[in-house]
C-alpha cells in the first residue's frame, strides 16, 4: 500500500468522429451532434480518462490492458463498466476518488448545456456529489473539428479504516 493518503491520477483520451455514429459523454448521449466517436466500446472519451485517470493514481496501468480493443467481448460496450472495473481496483487498494476534474475539448455541438447532467453521471458512477466533479468545455478552435479529446485529474483520498501501509 501507498504512504501518501492522496494520489493523484491524470487520463487523457480521443476519439476521432465520424457522421452516423452517436457521441456519449460522461455516460450521456449528446443529442444533435452531427458527428460521433469511432471506437471499438462506445467511444465514452471522458469516461475513457475518467477510468484511466484512476487507475494512474495508483499506478495500476491503463484501460488498454483491462479491456483490450481486440477482445470480441467489449465490442460497443457501456463506458461506464469500464469506470466501474477502474474503481474496484482503485478500493482494491484502500482508495476512493476525492473529486475529478474533466477537459472535453471538441468544436461542434457547444455542450454548455450539458454540464450539470454529465457532471451529475460521472459523480454517481463514482460515488461522489456533484459538487466533486468539475467540468469544463473547449473548443480547439478548427484545429480539429473531427475529434474528442478528453483530459481527466483525479484525487485518490485513502478510505476511512484502511490501515497505514
Ligand atoms: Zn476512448
Amino acid at each position: 500500500m501507498s504512504a501518501l493518503p492522496f494520489r493523484i491520477g491524470f487520463g487523457e483520451d480521443a476519439h476521432r468522429l465520424e457522421a452516423g455514429r452517436p457521441l456519449v459523454l460522461g455516460g450521456v448521449p449528446v443529442p444533435h451532434a452531427e458527428l460521433g466517436a469511432v471506437a471499438h466500446s462506445d467511444g465514452d472519451a471522458v469516461l475513457h480518462a475518467v477510468a484511466d485517470a484512476l487507475l494512474s493514481g495508483l499506478a495500476l496501468g491503463d484501460i488498454g490492458q483491462y479491456f483490450p480493443d481486440t477482445a470480441a467481448e467489449w465490442a460497443g460496450m457501456d463506458s461506464r463498466v469500464i469506470v466501474a472495473r477502474a474503481l474496484e481496483l482503485v478500493a482494491a487498494r484502500g482508495y476512493v476518488p476525492g473529486n475529478v476534474a474533466v477537459v472535453v475539448t471538441l468544436d461542434r455541438p457547444k455542450l454548455g448545456p450539458l454540464r450539470a447532467e454529465i457532471a451529475r453521471s460521472v459523480a454517481g458512477l463514482l460515488n461522489l456529489p456533484e459538487s466533486e466533479v468539475g467540468v469544463s468545455f473547449k473548443t480547439s478552435e478548427g484545429l480539429a473539428p473531427a475529434h474528442v479529446q478528453t483530459r481527466v485529474t483525479a484525487l485518490l483520498v485513502r478510505a476511512p479504516g484502511t490501515g497505514e501501509g
